[in-house]
């Protein structure tokens, strides 16, 4: 399958000439399964991770039938509709259109909230050949009478699982409801999470299905590893890291992971003031200052972006040979999507997990593993290893007690009752901690305290 060339796919020669441009040679699997099936018209339910190149997936076929059909999108109309979970990934998409639609006179555009609507209602009114967008803002759009999808001819679902996951069903079952039955419908989503299967029914018109990976499995070529450490050790960790073996190829780019916006904040003063150039990405941030803050990663100028989970869907970025999971995600399944952020397209990569003595991370941990199906490997040849935590989180031993600390002692389950919320993300005083620990703390440099009291 993998033979295949992009040269034996029936695709025009302005896109062939697009391809050959970015020095794609052979079609990824689901390229070469899901090409040929869409020339001919037919629906698409398809589970593919992140990084199988499953944009080109869609966009190749939708722009060859665009440009052989000759058809004019009408005043307001759209003729083809790619709804995804974020603005990020609408911008990531968008750029796909073009680059493969570089050498074709199509009209595409994007749309989406947390900006002014006036540009975007201003594309729209001459009618668009495609148009990717997210949900919230494309009904706001619908509204007010900007929108027009009574022609759509194709409708895309990139990421079902995020936008279910997200919320956005109902406003996915109105714009949907508002679009010609007789459409093409692709679905995409890197899992078959809940849900994703009911709403596939019920858009769907007997659909090939393709399955690029077994449901849950991380990217083969990622290097995936565990550190066990204590929570307060964790920025000093990081430190250390940064500054080590772990990212001495200084031309690969460090995405760090977060659970809340604060901490993703205050990680990247943390580095800056050791030296390290970092920015972040969240929620909070305007889209200049996100767009701006990914431009300058991926041309190397702040080589470690700190992002939350919402914000960080959809980075496609070439080279990130290192993830750090500072934080567990909440939710087992965007531990795929992050380390997916590396080994894009077949490159090798790098994923680093921290997981720490709360009781959040034991279940978070043993959720993950059970998920990927696979054993995480523990590296252990750090300063901040700790061997209790290790046992904790692989044998269910519980915390000894500690004098002077308040460390859990009769199993996990009471540790918590006792711990005050939000305990995870407080380091704890210099006071208590022991002489070893706080000594390479303090030439860490720890700056910040009180992780963790934002929201996600
Ligand atoms: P995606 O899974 O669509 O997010 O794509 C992941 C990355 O793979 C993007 O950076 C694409 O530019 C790249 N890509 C997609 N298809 C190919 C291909 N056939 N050959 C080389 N790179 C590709």
């Amino acid at each position: 399958m993998s033979k295949t060339h992009f040269k034996d796919l029936p695709l025009i020669e302005p896109i062939q000439r697009a391809l050959e441009e970015q020095e794609y040679t052979e079609p990824s699997p689901i390229q070469a399964l899901a090409i040929p099936l869409l020339l001919e018209g037919r629906d698409l339910l398809a589970c593919a991770q992140t990084g199988t190149g499953k944009t080109a997936a869609f966009a190749l076929p939708m722009l060859n039938r665009i440009a052989t059909q000759g058809r004019k999108p009408f005043r307001r109309g759209v003729r083809n509709l790619i709804l995804v979970p974020t603005r990020e990934l609408a911008v990531q998409v968008t750029e796909s259109f073009r680059t493969y639609g570089k050498h074709l006179d199509l009209k595409i555009a994007m749309i989406y909230g947390g900006v002014s609507q006036t540009p975007q209602t201003k594309e729209l009114y001459f009618g668009l050949d495609i148009l990717v967008a997210t949900t919230g803002r494309l009904l706001d759009l619908m509204k007010q009478g900007h929108a027009n999808l009574s022609g759509v001819e194709c409708l895309v679902l990139d990421e079902a699982d995020r936008m279910l996951a997200m919320g956005f069903i109902d406003d996915l079952r109105e714009i949907v409801s508002d679009t010609p039955k007789e459409r093409q419908t692709l679905l995409f989503s890197a899992t078959m999470a809940k849900g994703v299967g009911k709403l596939a029914e019920g858009l769907l018109n007997d659909p090939e299905r393709i399955r690029i990976d077994p449901e849950g499995t991380t990217a083969e070529k990622i290097d995936q590893s565990v550190l066990f450490v204590r929570l307060r050790d964790k920025p000093a960790l990081l430190l250390d890291l940064l500054h080590s073996q772990y990212f001495e190829k200084k031309e690969e780019l460090c995405l760090i992971f977060t659970r809340t916006k604060r901490d993703a904040r205050l990680i990247a003063t943390h580095l800056n003031r050791d030296g390290i150039r970092s920015d972040t990405i969240h929620g909070d941030r305007t889209q200049a200052a996100r767009e701006d803050a990914l431009r300058r990663f991926k041309l190397g100028e702040t080589p470690v972006l700190v992002a939350t989970d919402v914000a960080a869907r959809g980075i496609d970025v070439k080279n990130i040979g290192l993830v750090i999971n500072y934080d567990l995600p909440m939710d087992s399944e965007n531990y795929v999507h992050r380390i997916g952020r590396t080994a894009r397209a077949g490159e090798s990569g790098r994923s680093l997990s921290f997981c720490s003595e709360i009781e959040q991370d034991v279940s978070r941990f043993k959720g993950i593993e059970r998920l990927i199906k696979q054993t995480i490997p523990t590296i252990r040849e750090h300063d901040f290893h700790d061997e209790a935590i290790e046992a904790l989180h692989r044998e269910g031993i519980a915390l000894p007690e500690v004098p002077g600390e308040r460390r859990p002692a009769r199993g996990v389950r009471s540790a918590a009752k006792r711990a005050p919320k939000g305990r995870e993300e407080k380091p704890k005083s210099k006071k208590g901690a022991e002489g070893g620990r706080a000594a390479k703390q303090k030439r860490a440099g720890r700056p910040f305290r009180g992780f963790g009291r934002g929201r996600p």
